[in-house]
């Protein structure tokens, strides 16, 4: 007899995407993250939807939640936003197929809404793993709730598209696409700052030829979700 569960894992694309890529235990945390039940987004998603892109790789963009596209695809970023990220890479000569590209949580929020900060705590541990298989130079987060990992106090408006070091890699915050769509004065602002990227790589290379191995990884150690306050106050 068939196992659903398994037969789902199968199935999905973000694990033939990792198989495709080749991502050594890429596809093992795929595969774990399918059969998660350690929050609530377990009983309304589709499907998870872990992520995409090779690993390692030197650019890991990281957004927020999957919407309704993205659930239905298994897929992050398939929809307008999905795009028009394709879109700004673009622009600077890049492609999704060389960018990893993750969300904080890996199974929608129903009716799009803001991922909770229980769900995001529940979900790091799977997102700490990936970052640490992908172990990107640069990581560009898009959108508040993917920041407020690196960066606390503050607001996107504030800080986008300002790197800083966290251990052997840079972390740059930018909005969030969709937001960009939403927002047209956005659009030319997050142009802008992905037209930096190109640099911040050159900046990381350095960074990581200096630094080759950090065992003590403070962006993964600096992972403390903010109280749901300081979350909301972030935009
Ligand atoms: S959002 Fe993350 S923690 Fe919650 S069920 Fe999905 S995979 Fe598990």
């Amino acid at each position: 007899m068939s196992d659903p569960i398994a037969d789902a894992a199968y199935a999905s694309p973000a694990i033939e995407d990792a198989r495709r890529t080749g991502a050594p235990g890429l596809v093992e945390l795929y595969e774990e993250i399918a059969d998660c039940p350690a929050c609530g987004l377990a009983r309304t998603r589709t499907q998870t939807v872990p992520g995409s892109g090779p690993a390692p790789a030197e650019v890991m963009c990281i957004g927020e939640a999957p919407g309704a596209r993205e659930d239905e695809q298994g897929l992050p970023f398939v929809g307008a936003a999905g795009r028009f990220l394709d879109e700004l890479l673009g622009d600077i000569g890049m492609s999704r197929e060389t960018v990893h590209i993750a969300n904080v949580v890996k199974c929608r929020p129903p009716g799009n809404r803001d991922p909770q900060p229980e769900e995001i705590a529940a979900c790091q541990p799977f997102l700490d793993r990936q970052i640490a298989l992908v172990d990107p130079l640069l990581i560009v987060t898009l959108g508040r709730f993917s920041m407020a990992r690196w960066f606390s106090g503050t607001t996107i408006s504030r800080i986008h598209g300002q790197p800083k070091r966290f251990g052997n890699r840079l972390v740059v915050p930018m909005f969030h696409p969709a937001a960009a769509l939403r927002r047209g004065d956005l659009r030319t602002v997050i142009h802008a700052d992905f037209a930096r990227i190109p640099a911040l790589i050159e900046e990381a290379r350095a960074i990581r030829a200096e630094a080759p191995s950090d065992a003590t990884d403070p962006a993964l150690a600096a992972t403390a979700v903010p109280p749901p306050s300081e979350q909301r106050a972030l935009l």
